[in-house]
């Protein structure tokens, strides 16, 4: 039963809001602190979702919130791209520094970031050949809501009611190596390979390395562009910085957003240098793109996450959730397979587990669901391993609790 306090947020937001991202979960947050967040009566969450993986920093981080007060403090919140912006230039020099050399782009969003990586691999595949401007994405991946990155969504269900989707994607099935193989082979107009390396909505399902290997030799011997989508994966959420450095390759374009700005929207994509002609003045912009507030957000969250001990730190604590899922798996058949990398958590199980969210959300765990049996955990990554270990025991009594339910139930219909 919700509060009075939520029963009256409940009835307004019906009220006043677009009704498109169906019943929330039943908590309105007003406070938070490190890996823990407070609701509208003051109780207490253990958050192992970080806001779909964008709170990396978790809440009140020191260095994230004095970055973005002392900008306000300078009084200088945005300017527009008309203007040389030092924070951009910083910012990017960060992004370049712990990725490739390279090239950014500003922008607002995930799906804003692909957005724009599509319009840059189109213009630089029509100006090789005038056929030359179809993307392969893959089954099961999501790209986001706009038009563009809703059309390279290969997922009919993310297409539905909206008409014709924009033309040119080609939807291979993720980890088939003879497929693409052959897509790569008999079409000469493919311009870029677009892809998750971590499908993150589509389940935490993870690339393969020799399927990657395929796309990326393939790629570069035919000058066909290689787009790794990190919106979700990336700023360390994998235990790398970035999800590719796991798979020894560089892809000509990285697209970013979620963690980059620690909670601030803000959204990129990184090229190699000579590809930003393909863009040149008059051909892509956003006015808030990059602005002076996020990019000190951007500085803030990266130099974070650049200090010594930080992602060694990711990994101490995947390797601890790990293990501790791995010993619940042994006690249940419930759990069917336990995917990801570093804090970028897949629990399969044997049915639908968003009934699992709710109760863990009673019990002040945030946690998702993704692909209806998915339980995604996603926590900030400077979680402390207490923390952890409170989430984990409220995860392993219900995963138990449900395990056992189910296999009675199924126990009754043999
Ligand atoms: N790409 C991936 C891999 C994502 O996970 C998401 C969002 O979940 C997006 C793109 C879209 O990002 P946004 O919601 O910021 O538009």
């Amino acid at each position: 039963m919700a509060s009075p306090k939520l029963t009256k947020i409940i009835n307004d937001d019906k009220e006043f809001l677009f009704q498109n991202y169906g019943e929330r979960l039943q908590a309105s947050f007003v406070k938070g602190d490190g890996s823990y967040l407070y609701d509208q009566d003051n109780k207490k969450y253990i958050d192992f979702f970080s806001g779909i993986a964008v709170s990396s920093l978790g809440y009140s981080n020191p260095a994230l919130h004095k970055a973005i007060h002392s900008q306000i403090d300078r009084g200088v919140i945005h300017t527009s791209n008309k203007f040389y912006n030092q924070e951009q230039i910083e910012a990017a020099k960060l992004i370049s520094n712990t990725s490739f050399p390279g090239k950014s782009l500003f922008v607002n969003s995930g799906a804003e970031a692909n957005e724009t990586a599509i319009k840059l691999a189109r213009r630089y595949g029509l100006s090789i050949n005038k056929k030359k401007f179809k993307i392969i994405t893959f089954t099961d991946s999501f790209h986001g809501r706009t038009f563009g990155a809703m059309s390279a969504t290969a997922q009919p269900k993310i297409h539905e009611g909206f008409g014709p989707i924009v033309p040119g994607f080609i939807y291979a099935p993720f980890n088939n190596v003879k497929a693409i193989r052959k897509l790569l082979k008999k079409d000469k107009h493919i311009a870029a390979v677009m892809l998750e390396l971590v499908q993150g909505e589509g389940g935490i399902n993870v690339a393969d390395g020799d399927f990657v290997k395929e796309i990326f030799d393939t790629c570069n011997q035919k000058g066909i562009l290689t787009i790794i989508d990190e919106i979700q994966t990336g700023i360390g959420r994998t235990g790398l910085t970035y999800v590719y450095q796991h798979f020894n390759i560089t892809p000509d374009i990285l697209t970013l957003a979620k963690g980059l700005g620690g909670g601030i929207p803000i959204g990129a994509i990184h090229a190699k240098n000579y590809l930003s002609e393909y863009l040149p003045a008059g051909t892509h912009g956003t006015t808030f793109g990059g602005n002076h507030l996020a990019c000190a957000a951007v500085i803030a969250v990266l130099s974070e996450i650049k200090k010594n001990t930080f992602i060694s730190n990711v990994n101490t604590l995947s390797d601890h959730f790990f293990e501790r899922l791995k010993k619940i798996k042994q006690k249940t058949g419930y759990i069917k397979s336990i995917r990801g990398l570093g804090l970028h958590i897949g629990i399969e199980l044997a049915e639908d587990g968003n009934k699992l969210v709710d109760e863990a959300l009673s019990e002040k765990l945030i946690i998702n669901c993704t692909a209806g049996n998915v339980i995604r955990l996603m926590p900030p990554l400077n979680i402390s391993m207490s923390a952890v270990d409170e989430g984990m025991n409220i995860l392993e009594k219900l995963i138990l609790k449900y395990g056992e339910i189910y296999e009675n139930t199924q126990n009754k219909l043999r």
